[in-house]
């Protein structure tokens, strides 16, 4: 387990540091004249008894973000703001205890086996109880401003995700990472197209040209620009691997994710692995390079062809010997 850490970075920025029991193993917090950034999972001790927080700022509404703020919140005094659409996102997620259930049955229409499904009921249900949150926080949209700091709405790795940019220094969350791809998955109750709201918020990360951003896992990225580039060839190169995943026949979620992910995954992979797929499956269908059929019971996906291309089984005159 990651050591708790607590130091002090460039631009007048101390960034703590929590573990976390999965996946990087550890998130920043990072205190900038009194604002304190994220929060942690909230489970463990941290140290905000012995920090100058006037404010609390969260970038989005997963627990390894957002977990802490109640806690901090009550132990510093400070008022805690979240995105309007987040905290919308985060009671309705977190708050709800049929959650589980409304995930399972929406996975089930994408393909995912009932055994499969099964057991994500249970690990939400064994999860739920360690999920915290701070009810009633100020909220804040883009445009709005926080201190000093410009909030500017980053959508993709969650819908409300919001970044926080003062003088070229951009507090990220997980909307840019320096060695991880930031999961980007469509989830039921979500925005409909969460990959073309990633890309767009690549697109405005590169306009934006912050000097530095400071993530919520890893080192910070130092050309932020250059790293927005790489997620979108990312992103595209997988795009082309969904689409050569899929065929005339009618293929589920589940069945793609099997073809671009690999068959060796756990439920918890398998789960980011289905909506992450859907994810570039959504974006297909609005580029027209995909076709979705069915109904709530069961949803498929086709490829599609545009007038000026030539599908792969097409005799198209004056091509071949
Ligand atoms: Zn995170």
């Amino acid at each position: 387990m990651i050591e708790q850490t607590f130091v002090q970075l460039e631009d007048g920025i101390q960034r703590l540091t929590l573990p976390l029991p999965t996946g990087p193993k550890h998130v920043h917090c990072y205190l900038v004249d009194g604002t304190l950034f994220d929060t942690g999972l909230g489970l463990g001790d941290a140290p905000w008894g012995r920090l100058q927080v006037q404010r609390i700022a969260i970038t989005h509404f997963h627990p390894d973000h957002v977990g802490g703020a109640s806690v901090a919140g009550a132990v510093t005094g400070a008022a805690v703001y979240q995105g309007g659409l987040d905290y919308a996102q985060c009671e309705r997620v977190w708050g709800s205890r049929d959650w589980p259930e409304r995930m399972a049955s929406w996975f089930r229409t994408h393909g995912v086996p009932a055994a499969l499904t099964d057991e994500l009921i249970e690990q939400g249900h064994a999860f739920a109880p360690f999920i915290r949150f701070a009810r009633d926080p100020e909220l804040l949209y883009e445009g709005s401003g926080l201190d000093d700091w410009q909030v500017i709405e980053l959508p993709g790795h969650a819908d409300g995700h919001l970044g926080f940019l003062r003088e070229g220094v951009l507090i990220a969350g997980d909307h840019l990472l320096a060695r991880i791809s930031p999961a980007v998955g469509l989830y039921p109750e979500s925005r409909p197209d969460p990959l073309g709201d990633y890309l767009a918020s690549l697109e405005r990360t590169i306009e934006l040209a912050p000097r530095v951003v400071y993530p919520g896992h890893g080192e910070p990225i130092h050309d932020p620009p250059a790293r927005a580039r790489e997620l979108i060839d990312h992103h595209r190169d997988r795009l082309d691997k969904t689409r050569a995943a899929l065929g005339p026949e009618p293929r589920s979620a589940y069945d793609v994710s099997l073809v671009v992910f690999g068959a060796e995954l756990g439920p918890t992979q398998r789960r980011f692995a289905v909506a992450e797929t859907l994810s570039h499956l959504e974006r297909l269908v609005r580029e027209g390079h995909a076709a979705r059929a069915g109904d709530d019971r069961a949803v498929t996906y086709t490829d599609s062809w545009l007038d000026d291309e030539i599908p792969p089984s097409t005799n198209a005159p004056g091509v071949g010997a």
